[in-house]
This record gives C-alpha cells, sequence and structure tokens, in this order.
C-alpha cells in the first residue's frame, strides 16, 4: 500500500499538468482568431503605443504573442455621436489611419489582409494579422459609395449597427427597449442594398448588436456566411445583446460563426442583475452625490472604482464563458463556434480572463472538458477561417 499511495497521488497532482502541457502545445499549433478587440478607440486613438507592453488596458503587440493570438480583427468604432465634427465617415477613417501606424511601425510583426490568401501568408510569416471591422452601419453614412470606400481603405467585415440603429437597420438595443416608438423594425429596403453590396465586395455581414428583427431580415437574403463578432447565449444569459437558440440554429444553417463575447454582463446572469441594480437607483444616489464635490471626468473615476469594488465578489469565471462555447457546441456543433473576446471595449471580464495573455487558459479549459484537438481548433480560429474563405 505504501507504493501505491504515493504513486495515486503523484498521477492525481499530474493531470492538471498533462492537461496545461497539451494544451500548450495545441495552442501554439492551433490558429487563433479573434474577431473583436476595442484597443484602436480606447487607446491607440489617443497616442498610446501598443508596440510595447502597456499596463493600462488589456492587448498590445507583447501581450498579444505570449497569448498565441495570429490573426485580430481591430473594431473600428464611434459612438452615437461622432468625434470629429466631418461626422461618423471622418471617424472611421482616423481609426484605419491610427492602426496603419501601428502597421508601419511594426512591419517585422504585423501584417494587414485583405484576403484570404493574405490571412494565410501572414499567419505563416508568424506574424500578427491584422483585418479591419467596422462596428456600426452608421459609420457609411447612408452612402453605398462610402460603404465602397470602407471596403477600399480594408474593412472585411461590418456590424450592420452597434447599439444605435442606423435609418436602414435597427439595432438590438432598440428592438427590445423602444420596441413599439420605431418608425420601422428590421432592413429597409436600402439595408438589403447594404447587405447585397457586403456580399458583393467581399465584406462579412457582422450580426452582433443588430435586433432580432434585422438578424432575421439580413440572413434571408445575404448569399454568405456571417459571422456575429461579439455575441453570447441568451439562454445562459438572458440580456438584449445575446442570441437566442432559433439564432443559433439559422447561423448554424448559414454556414456563419457566433464568437464568444467574453464581457461579464454578458455571460453570467448573475452579474448582469447586479449591474442593472447597480445602474438602478442606488447607483444614481451614489452619481448624485458625488456630482457636488467633483466634476465629471472625476465623478466617473471614482464610480468606475466603486462598480468595480461591488462587483468584483459577482465576477464569473473563465469556465462561464466556456459554458457559452459548449452550449453552441451542444446545440448545432463545433463549426459554428469562435472567439469573440471585446478586449479593451468591456469593463469587467470574468477571473482568469484578464487580458489577451490569458486565450491559452480556454484552450486547457476545453481540453479538460473533452474536447477533441481538432475541435479545439476548429473553436480557435478554424471556423472563422472558413467564413472569411467563402467572403474573401
Ligand atoms: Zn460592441
Amino acid at each position: 500500500m505504501k507504493k501505491i499511495i504515493p504513486l495515486f497521488s503523484f498521477l492525481l497532482l499530474t493531470i492538471p499538468g498533462i492537461y496545461a502541457q497539451s494544451a500548450k502545445k495545441l495552442h501554439k499549433k492551433a490558429i487563433l482568431i479573434d474577431t473583436h478587440n476595442d484597443v484602436l478607440s480606447s487607446a491607440v486613438l489617443d497616442g498610446i503605443d501598443i508596440s510595447h507592453r502597456v499596463k493600462e488596458g488589456h492587448s498590445d503587440l507583447e501581450r498579444w504573442k505570449e497569448g498565441g493570438l495570429d490573426v485580430q480583427f481591430f473594431s473600428v468604432w464611434t459612438g452615437e455621436k461622432a468625434r470629429n465634427k466631418e461626422g461618423f465617415f471622418r471617424d472611421a477613417e482616423q481609426q484605419i489611419d491610427s492602426l496603419g501606424i501601428l502597421l508601419l511601425k511594426n512591419p517585422q510583426r504585423m501584417t494587414l489582409a485583405r484576403t484570404y490568401k493574405e490571412v494565410t501568408r501572414g499567419v505563416h510569416q508568424n506574424k500578427l494579422v491584422a483585418l479591419i471591422g467596422v462596428e456600426g452601419g452608421h459609420m457609411i453614412e447612408d452612402d453605398l459609395s462610402k460603404l465602397q470606400q470602407l471596403y477600399e481603405l480594408g474593412m472585411r467585415y461590418m456590424t450592420l449597427t452597434w447599439n444605435n440603429s442606423t435609418s436602414w437597420a435597427t439595432s438590438a438595443m432598440d428592438e427590445t427597449k423602444r420596441g413599439d416608438s420605431l418608425s420601422h423594425k428590421g432592413l429597409t429596403d436600402f439595408g438589403k442594398q447594404v447587405v447585397r453590396k457586403m456580399n458583393e465586395l467581399g465584406v462579412i455581414v457582422d450580426l452582433s448588436h443588430v435586433g432580432e428583427q434585422t438578424f432575421y431580415d439580413a440572413m434571408a437574403i445575404t448569399t454568405k456566411p456571417v459571422i456575429l463578432s461579439h455575441s453570447s447565449v441568451w439562454n445562459i444569459c438572458p440580456v438584449f445583446r445575446n442570441v437566442k437558440d432559433e439564432q443559433i440554429k439559422a447561423v448554424a444553417k448559414n454556414g456563419g460563426v457566433i464568437c464568444i463575447n467574453f464581457y461579464s454582463g454578458f455571460i453570467d446572469s448573475n452579474f448582469a442583475k447586479k449591474m442593472a441594480e447597480l445602474e438602478g437607483s442606488k447607483g444614481k444616489q451614489i452619481k448624485d452625490s458625488l456630482n457636488q464635490y467633483y466634476d465629471a471626468a472625476k465623478m466617473n473615476e471614482i464610480w468606475r472604482q466603486h462598480f468595480s469594488a461591488e462587483l468584483e465578489p459577482v465576477r464569473p469565471t473563465l469556465a462561464k464563458m466556456v459554458d457559452h462555447i459548449d452550449y453552441i457546441v451542444k446545440l448545432v456543433g463545433d463549426d459554428y463556434a469562435g472567439i469573440g473576446s471585446d478586449f479593451d471595449g468591456v469593463s469587467s471580464l470574468p477571473k482568469g480572463l484578464d487580458d489577451v495573455t490569458s486565450y491559452p487558459k480556454i484552450t486547457e479549459e476545453l481540453l479538460k472538458r473533452g474536447y477533441s484537438e481538432k475541435s479545439v481548433k476548429k473553436i480557435l480560429g478554424g471556423n472563422v477561417m472558413r467564413v472569411m474563405k467563402a467572403n474573401f
């Protein structure tokens, strides 16, 4: 017995190590693609050089390397109010320029891809492959020639709406919160023209952020597979931005991919409830009381600190995020799930997924759950590769 017990304990101790080791190998071998990162609007545009390791935020070139990332869709995002007086289109151009500067500074480490071939070439050169995803159809300013211009500047997906609707497509936020007061729901005739033009040019139709009506209208006319660049599962966390089972099945039928958003409030319903509670009456009280003493910027900073302190105990774990991948795989198979972190665009992340160095832990968790190497490779990037190939 004396000999058996230590042997048993030894085996038990090494099992997690075995996963970690094979996960590391697999993670290195696999093509890892993240379809959504907001570092351009949150840092690069403000002059922060992410060529080097930076303390703030979730991403930079050094940390991407550590995390084993191969392909990044850089989100070009602007909110309901344009930053530039010239408008949304100018905002998009400016952000694309900021990515251009980053690429010029790092020709050995990064490359911009406009075709599927350029993606595979960049991956084989061991560079971080950058692609441009425009988040929010308002940036084309109701003008198909601006859609064409953004395509020429490198845009390879466009999210039809952000939280704000356009004159031609309604958003998830508006369809759920404004409902009956909307003058139209879904895609207008012009909206359908936009989708057709995207198919024709080779710009992936991204259906994150859009309302259900817009989703089904777009699905009815697209001739190419779509993505949801950063959305999670409604049945696990029923919030307006997440997708229902019927939508997941429709994406599978279309051959598209749903890339899971890591935001704590989209993956865990307890966190979402706590967030809503804080934003409600209690939050307002705190905001009002602080308002007397501080300017708006300082107040927001204090408010953020307060938020994170209260929310820390209810932060979900990495396993909870992987539950969303699991759910999609069980519902429709392993060809339709991917990674769309929303790093640098969210205020809270699950424990263990703190920044872009954390990706290998996802591979480890998938292996622990019994996923085959082949399945893991599809989820990490293979599925998005398929959609890119079908589009450009
Ligand atoms: Zn978003």
